[in-house]
């Protein structure tokens, strides 16, 4: 099991209990080099935003691993003409615990609805004004959720709780969402959000989506939330839009040129200067890919990949086969 932290070891250890299976934990994440670890070993469980590169594939399948168990939901870093090309079953988790990246990007979005961003900096300067920064309620606004699946339908029920009017652009219409949201298309989505949230994996059809054009089509008063992946984002229009307030401020859990600088207490030097300008923003909240980091989605992710492992390796069927594979 590659890129195991800490928190997971617990859940790790009683999967590995109850089923009486060995389960061997590195921290280090699946590359060219750390590939050599699977040798021996019966199946693999990994997590990593970083593609992995093509040797990887060649040489699981020389070890005679017969999988590429992903415990988590984006399986973007996965090549899945070269998994099939060397026989590896592709699986990820697909809903290890939505409410947790939905709940997060709430959080972030009231957040910012209610400008704590502003308020923080001049309660940081004994500054205890509240003047210029009138709020409003999340009930008199309209949220436009783009990618309603697992996560932007649990997001849809949580504003739709709260009162707010929920509309949604995806190109899958999900009859059980109807009590939730509205689907419209992307153009009046962008026209009348207040909030607009993005739950769409990154694709071809949304890489670079939000862009300078995109920006401009939304209302001056709105608050972008990405929650799912930086490249989504065109990062530099993203930053002119919010400096030229053509956009109110965004939530961002997540960058384009994200590193692995959230693994250990970064230097100065090496946060990208992206990152700078943006945490210098009021309006800005940047989080470190953690909005999946709950004690539910910790335990689901481990007990979900690994049931898969297992499934493949005793020739069954796994759960959750990445379809396209
Ligand atoms: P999902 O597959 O259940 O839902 C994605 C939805 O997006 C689908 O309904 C799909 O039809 C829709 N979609 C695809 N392309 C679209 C487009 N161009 N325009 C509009 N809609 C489009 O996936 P999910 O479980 O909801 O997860 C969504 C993404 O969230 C994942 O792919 C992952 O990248 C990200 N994620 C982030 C974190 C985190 O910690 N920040 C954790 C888990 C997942």
């Amino acid at each position: 099991m590659y890129s195991v932290l800490e928190p997971e070891k617990k859940y790790i250890n009683q999967w590995s209990k109850a089923k009486n299976i060995e389960v061997k934990c590195v921290k280090e994440n699946l590359n060219s080099e750390t590939v050599i670890m699977a040798k021996g070993f019966d199946g693999i469980n990994f997590q990593q935003i970083h593609p992995l590169e093509p040797i990887v594939y060649q040489k699981l399948h020389e070890y005679g691993i017969k999988q590429l168990t992903a415990r988590m939901v984006g399986y973007d870093m996965i090549d899945l003409t070269l998994a099939k090309k060397y026989d590896l079953i592709v699986t990820n988790v697909p809903a290890y615990s939505p409410r947790a990246i939905a709940e997060m990007g709430l959080t972030q979005a009231m957040r910012l609805v209610r400008k704590l961003g502003y308020y923080d900096q001049r309660m940081d300067n004994l500054d205890f004004r509240w003047a210029g920064l009138e709020s409003t309620e999340i009930y008199n606004l309209t949220v436009g959720v783009v990618g309603a699946g697992h996560i932007g339908g649990a997001t849809a029920q949580l504003y739709s709780a709260l009162g707010a009017k929920v509309i949604a652009n995806d190109p899958i219409h999900r009859v059980e969402l109807a009590p939730y949201l509205e689907y419209t298309d992307f153009n009046t989505l962008l026209k009348q959000a207040d909030i607009v949230t993005i739950h769409t994996p990154l694709n071809d059809s949304t890489k670079n989506l939000f862009n300078k054009a995109v920006f401009k089509k939304m209302k001056s008063t709105s608050y972008l939330i990405n929650m799912a992946r930086g490249g989504i984002v065109e990062t530099s229009d993203l930053i002119e839009a919010l400096q030229t307030k053509e956009i109110a401020g965004a939530a961002l859990d997540t960058l384009a040129d994200e590193g692995q600088f959230f693994e250990k207490k970064a230097l100065p030097e090496e946060i990208p200067e992206d990152y700078k300008i943006l945490h210098a923003m009021p309006n800005v909240l940047l989080s470190p890919h953690s909005a999946f980091y709950t004690d539910t989605a910790m335990k689901n992710m481990v007990e979900m990949g690994l049931n898969d492992v297992a499934a493949i390796v005793e020739g069954k069927r796994p759960q959750f086969q990445v379809l396209d594979n």
